[in-house]
């Protein structure tokens, strides 16, 4: 998220040789999720209970019970707030000398570093490979850093260090960039005037583990404690992904690869404790104890079915009509078998095809449980007079009370075709749909 509303340039991130923005990478990034199933909802966790099970997460807008919750709040960038910092945020003001350094706008200038501690000085020592000059400000009389960056910094002779200097305001050039600092001597409180065209903050993170901290062991920072170097903290079943506990390399693939662990962690952790289920076997999309609205049942199921018959999962209405992709070109119908479970579709054809484009329907059922060989859902399917498409319902993924009964189709049709056409449910003895 920081990517997003940072809006940068991300040159780092591997697969994008020609880098991208912060919002394309989260846009790619949550399209993918969501092509997996994943639902998305932009909005504040503002309590959690991990003291129950299964855990209890409370939005504004929902309540969300999870047997594993993987938490990745981040940690947000200490700024100094002073008056001009909006207007030459991104343009000459940055919080990440790592990312934005190496910007075109910074090659060969003079650069300033706010900060003493361990993160400035790598900041400095960095940035001389980009910039002219580097002016580390140090609001105290000496730098809280290690020996060892402290020492660093003294022998770079393209850092010059300013003790007992703080930064109250910046100025810049008619381009509306950063181009000099307004300087305060901390113990004379005399003024006086640095150019430079880059300021980086050096001054810290704050990470956002404050609305779970009294659940999940932190470090005096409020950074998340992580066990044996993986995903787990204090709370079994509690993962934690990104830079709320990575203090160290805080970059968007590291985040990414700590989510991957996270990701695994979890479902190792819900198989070992047998809670792992299934999703055609219950709803797909959401924690154990989610509200799922039938609508967002229908959707998770006919999402499961487009992956599953690896066809692109369109948005199927029952009832509606349902845009259909190109089939694949010249398919020809294979192992034509009678399903097993036939049902009654009218004009029957039973065609199972290996191509095609496969989309489902997904149906809510409140009982019976299970399902009997008489249980009959009748399709009627129609297409475009002359499409010539020949559609046949498979399986029943699952049927369990209060679940999706899912059907999943495949369509056979000519090659570049792009038709519509219209799947309605006309009957079923569940008799809720
Ligand atoms: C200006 C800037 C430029 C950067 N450029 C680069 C770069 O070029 N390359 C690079 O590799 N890295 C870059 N980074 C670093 C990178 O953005 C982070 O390392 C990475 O985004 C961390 O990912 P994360 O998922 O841990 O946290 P974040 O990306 O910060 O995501 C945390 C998310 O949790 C949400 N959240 C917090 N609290 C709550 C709550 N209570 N309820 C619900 N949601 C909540 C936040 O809104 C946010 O969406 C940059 C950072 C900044 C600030």
């Amino acid at each position: 998220q920081s990517l997003v509303w940072n809006d940068p340039e991300v040159e780092n991130f591997p697969g994008f040789p020609e880098g991208v923005t912060g919002p394309d990478l989260m846009d790619k990034m949550r399209k993918q999720a969501e092509r997996w199933g994943a639902t998305l909802h932009t909005e504040d966790v503002e309590r959690v209970d991990f003291s129950v099970r299964p855990f209890v997460i409370e939005s504004s807008e929902r309540v969300v019970k999870a047997h594993s919750v993987i938490l990745a709040t981040g940690a947000t960038a200490k700024r100094l707030k002073i008056p001009s910092e909006e207007t030459f945020w991104s343009r000459g003001i940055s919080a990440c000398a790592i990312c934005d350094g190496p910007s075109p706008i910074f090659k060969g200038e003079e650069l300033a570093v706010v900060g003493g501690g361990d993160t400035a000085t790598e900041e400095a020592l960095y940035l001389t490979k980009y910039g002219k000059h580097v002016h580390l400000l140090v609001r105290g009389e000496k730098m809280k850093a290690s020996k060892e960056m402290r020492n660093r910094v003294v022998a770079n002779k393209q850092i010059t260090t300013h003790y007992n200097t703080e930064c109250y305001d910046a100025f810049g050039n008619a381009k509306g960039f950063l181009s000099g600092l307004n300087l305060r001597d901390t113990k004379t409180g005399e003024t006086s005037k640095l150019a430079v065209k880059g300021m980086f903050y050096g001054i810290g993170h704050s990470p956002n583990s404050g609305f779970f901290s009294q659940y999940v062991e932190c470090d005096d920072l409020g950074y998340v404690v992580i066990k044996d170097g993986g995903a787990g903290t204090s709370v079994p079943g509690v993962f934690s992904a990104g830079d709320l506990h990575d203090t160290e390399w805080m970059q968007a693939i590291t985040a990414a690869g700590s989510g991957c662990m996270a990701a695994i962690s979890a479902e190792r952790y819900l198989g070992t404790e047998g809670l792992l289920v299934e999703r055609d076997a219950v709803d797909a999309g959401a924690g154990a104890g989610a509200a799922m609205t039938p609508k967002r049942k229908r959707a998770a199921a006919v999402k499961e079915v487009g992956h599953r018959l690896g066809g692109s999962p369109t948005a199927v209405g029952v009832g509606g009509v349902v845009p259909v992709a190109a089939a694949a070109a010249s398919p020809s119908p294979v192992a034509v078998k009678k399903p097993k479970k036939t049902g009654t579709f009218k004009g029957k054809k039973n065609t199972l095809g290996s191509s095609g484009v496969g989309v489902g329907v997904g149906v809510d059922v409140c009982s019976p449980a299970t399902t009997t060989d008489d249980s009959v859902f009748t399709f009627t399917f129609s297409s475009p007079p002359g499409a010539g498409f020949a559609a046949s319902a498979s399986a029943i993924l699952g049927c369990a009370s209060g679940a999706s009964v899912v059907f999943a189709f495949t369509f056979l049709g000519p090659s570049g075709s792009s038709p519509s056409f219209c799947a309605r449910i006309a009957s079923s003895s569940f008799g809720n749909r």
